[in-house]
Order: structure tokens, then sequence, then C-alpha cells
């Protein structure tokens, strides 16, 4: 499939925009896997590299990354080339998510909440949202990329259900000047909802996804990245030792679950209000 020449198909229904390659699979990669299992398609798009870390190299990273995409069954996913450690709310940084938003087209884009310990998680809020509402402006500055070669896309190692975007290879460079052109010309989009992942933020949620059935394989996607997980001597100081990352994680995900009266949940917060249709079926029970 070719998405970049049907720009009016929808090839991603939901797209989580992070900061770090690890933050999705920290902040909603059960929800992904959950959105997955209902037979939507799913998507992940990185902003940075992790080239700052202290472990492990950009490469590594995208490996790890691909092999995570896997296990959390997204079709597509791609990192841009924002500095780790520096990402900036600039219109340029705007621009390259605007391209990724007109491509894939989602109606549900999950971005991390805007109160955060680390500033690229806060700034990423605040970029993310202004990418989408200028996604939508048909009158956009022009949306080009920057640079000549992007960032190497990440597939996952084996085709999944989800309809994937495959990026064009960078050894068919007429190819790719013409995909840049048709994403160039991509007509306006702005996707439907905006959700922000709050795991790691101080804030009562607006509701839970249980991801109860997918704790297990949310915590596989985590532990692919073994250049940050696995046990290891180097950062030693730095890092939690692989068994207490298991205890993190899934305590966590039972602090939030039990708020929704579910085992195991991943927390949102959205800007809206709720809106109602059946008073019967409104879920969690209040006594
Ligand atoms: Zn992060």
């Amino acid at each position: 499939m070719n998405a970049v020449s049907q720009p009016d198909s929808v090839v991603a229904d939901v797209l989580a925009i992070a900061a770090h390659r690890d933050d999705v699979e920290q902040t909603c990669g059960g929800t992904l896997l959950r959105m997955a299992s209902r037979g939507l398609s799913t998507a992940i798009l990185d902003l940075t590299q992790g080239e700052a870390g202290t472990r492990g190299s950009a490469e590594s990273r995208a490996r790890e990354a691909a092999e995570a995409a896997h296990l959390l069954g997204v079709g597509w996913r791609q990192a841009l080339d924002l500095p780790d450690g520096a990402v900036e709310n600039t219109l340029e940084n705007r621009l390259k998510i605007v391209r990724v938003l007109r491509l894939l087209r989602p109606r549900v884009v999950i971005l991390p909440y805007g109160r955060a310990r680390h500033p690229d998680h806060a700034a990423v809020a605040a970029l993310g949202y202004q990418a989408c509402f200028l996604s939508g402006l048909a009158k956009a500055p022009a949306v080009r990329p920057t640079t000549p070669s992007a960032a190497p896309a990440v597939r996952p190692t084996t085709p999944s259900a989800a309809p994937a975007v495959r990026p064009t290879a960078p050894s068919a460079p007429t190819d790719l000047d013409e995909a840049r052109e048709a994403e160039a010309e991509a007509p306006p989009f702005r996707p439907f909802k905006i959700v922000y992942a709050s795991l790691y933020a101080n804030v009562r949620p607006s509701f839970i996804v249980d991801i109860t059935p997918f704790i297990e394989q949310r915590h596989a996607a985590l532990m692919a990245y073994r250049s940050q997980y696995a046990d290891q001597s180097a950062g030693g100081g730095l890092f939690v030792p692989e068994e207490e990352i298991r205890e993190r994680t899934f305590a966590e995900a039972r602090h939030y679950g039990l708020l929704a009266g579910v085992r195991y949940g991943e927390p949102f917060v959205q800007k809206e209000v709720g809106l109602v249709d059946d008073l019967t079926l409104v879920p969690v029970q209040s006594i």
C-alpha cells in the first residue's frame, strides 16, 4: 500500500507522540496493545533518537524500538531528529510533526502530560498540541523537511495486522523526492481527539484504560530496550535493576487500575468534558 499517494486514507487510528524511545512503552504501551486488539491501527512517533542517553547508542535504541513496536502490535514507528535532552517547541519542530500528522491522519493523538519532571516531556505536550493545531491550517507555512536525510525509519521485524506506512527506502532517491513532494502537498488534517498520558504526573486522570490482559506484553516491550534496562554495570548508580522496574511498573499500573475497578490500568487526562448517552452504561462503580 502506498499511503503517500492516498493522502485521504486513514492509515493510523491512534498515534502516540513521545520525546524518547521507551516513553510510550512506559506510559501508554498497554493502551496501544488494547487498541490493536480491537482491530485499530496504531503508530508511534518518537521525536528524539536517544543519543544523549547514558547507556546504549542511537543505533542500538533504534533496533530496540523496532522490536518493541513489534511487541506492541504497532504498524508504523519512526523517530525524528530533535536533540535528545533539548526538545523545544519551535516552528521548525512543529512542522516536522505536521508532516507526520498529514501522512498518518490519526483520529486520536496521545501526548505526554504537560507537567513533567523531564523538560523534554513537558515540551512535547505543548509542541505536539500546537503541531496538531497547525496541521489543520490550510495556509500553514510550507511543510517541507529541512534536512535531506530523514531519521532512520524503524519498521517492526514482521508485518503486523495494522495497516503500515512503509517509509521510502533511502536507497531510492527519486522515489524519496516524490514521496516528500506528496507529503508536502498533503491536505490539512487535524486529529479529532488529543489525550495526555499522565502516568508520571501527580494529577487526577480523566479516565483509565484497562490494560489487564496486556500487562505482561507491555512489560516485554519495555524490556526490549536491553541497553537501558538489562542488568549491567554501566550507569549502575543511575539505573534500577530489571526486577525493580517490573515491580515499579506493575505497581503503578495496579494503582491506576484500582481507581477504575480493574486490575491494571493506564491513566489519561483529557481537557474536554465527557459526554454520556446512556447513564446505565457509564462504567466504574461508585460504591
Ligand atoms: Zn522520556
